[in-house]
């Protein structure tokens, strides 16, 4: 789950992390009214969507007083802004983050993620910020420095001093860096985050250390034990499809192809896809019902399914592990006398209780299509999407 900049920057705030003086706002009269209050020369306004590159797409705008900062809130407030990270229609801009212009002198690069590969959080830090890391490590991968840490080390002054010293700083803006890094670390751990990233992080002309942005994505499996950050969650750049999906608990990826799928276990899906693609097709998204998919489940993945206009043909692969086929059977029979199926569907199930769930398939009266291989599926959904 991403956060926006300022919300990841109230928590920055609340971890003692430095970040610009400033307020997010809906309504450029609220912008103007932050800019007022802060008073001072040179104020930014930052456009609040989930994705990053706003700088260069005119998502960030450099204002010289009150007035200024309100035309440009009124000219960003519903607009659609298109970064390299949110596709050809871009999002549209519901908010927007307010602040105080600081003085930079130069611009740095920390993040922490985890490193699964190895299975341990990893702090990635750069003396040159400001552009994008994935450039970076592409050009000078030396510029980057890799640290892996066991979280039980975390709090120690260690990890920020062995990177501090790297960066060519001076004695006071070197301690703030090493109590910077202890505190990214600590929320890093304490929130459950996948990543945190603040790119540029700034040193001030005044010779202090200022996270100038902030992402901030939270795992999505430990949402459930961060109950005050999953209720943050923004869905306004949620396609419909996904939106539904996250509120029954499916998994659900949005790809564009004909040959719509409903699966069960994420391994299993992408393998789905991968059939649908040797057999000519292009699946029309990813979609994991999960390991104890429940009948309520595989109705709405239907709904989800039906309601993408590209899908000409659904294939269903389900194995029955934790999941019961007839459960599953009962779920494609209910859904599929609730909402109107004027598609071919074609039905592979295996594993517990298949023989039962085929059964009730066949007996249902409703047109479905069997299959008895994975490869057989695919090729008949294929064909279907293709009528
Ligand atoms: P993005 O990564 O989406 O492009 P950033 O928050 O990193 O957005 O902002 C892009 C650039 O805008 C920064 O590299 C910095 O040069 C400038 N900028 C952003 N916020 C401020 C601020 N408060 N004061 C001065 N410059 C800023
Ligand atoms: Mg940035």
């Amino acid at each position: 789950m991403k956060l926006h900049e300022y919300q990841a920057k109230q928590i920055f705030a609340s971890y003692g992390i430095r970040v610009p003086e400033g307020g997010w706002v809906k309504k450029p009269e609220e912008a103007y009214e932050v800019a007022r209050k802060l008073g001072g020369e040179q104020f930014v306004v930052k456009a609040q969507v989930l994705a990053g590159g706003r700088g260069k797409a005119g998502g960030i705008k450099l204002c010289k007083n009150a007035e200024e900062v309100f035309k440009e809130s009124q000219q960003m407030l519903g607009s659609r802004l298109r970064t390299h990270q949110t596709g050809a229609e871009g999002v549209v801009v519901n908010a927007l983050l307010v602040e105080r212009a600081v003085r930079i002198k130069r611009e740095l690069y920390l993040s922490l993620t985890i490193d699964r590969s190895i299975e341990l959080p990893v702090i990635l830090a750069s003396a040159q910020g400001g552009v994008e890391i994935e450039e970076l490590a592409r050009e000078k991968p030396e510029a980057i420095l890799k640290l892996h840490f066991e979280p039980e080390i975390a709090t120690s002054q260690f990890l920020g001093r062995k990177l501090a010293y790297r960066m060519g700083l001076t004695e006071k803006a070197t301690g703030e860096y090493i109590a910077l890094v202890g505190r990214l670390t600590k929320l890093f751990l304490e929130k459950d985050c996948s990543l945190v990233e603040i790119n540029p992080l700034v040193l001030t002309e005044e010779e202090t250390i200022i996270a100038l942005d902030a992402k901030m994505n939270i795992d999505e499996n430990a949402l459930f034990r961060q109950k005050e950050l999953a209720s943050q969650r923004d869905t306004s750049e949620d396609t419909p499809q996904e939106a539904k999906a996250k509120d029954v608990g499916i998994s659900y990826v949005h790809i564009g192809g004909s040959v719509g799928c409903m699966v069960n276990g994420a391994g299993l899906a992408m393998a789905t896809m991968d059939l649908i693609k040797l057999a000519g097709g292009e699946p029309a998204n990813f979609l994991d019902v999960g390991g104890g998919a429940t009948a309520q489940q595989v109705e709405a993945a239907f709904n989800i399914l039906l309601s993408d206009k590209n899908v000409r043909s659904v294939l269903v692969n389900i194995f029955g592990g934790i999941a019961r086929c007839d459960v599953i059977a009962q779920g494609i029979i209910e859904a599929a006398k609730k909402v109107k199926i004027n598609l071919p569907v074609i039905v592979r199930l295996e594993g517990t209780n298949a023989e039962i769930g085929r059964k009730m398939l066949a007996e249902s009266g409703l047109k479905f299509e069997t299959a008895s291989s994975m490869k057989e599926a695919a090729e008949a959904a294929v064909k279907a999407s293709s009528k």
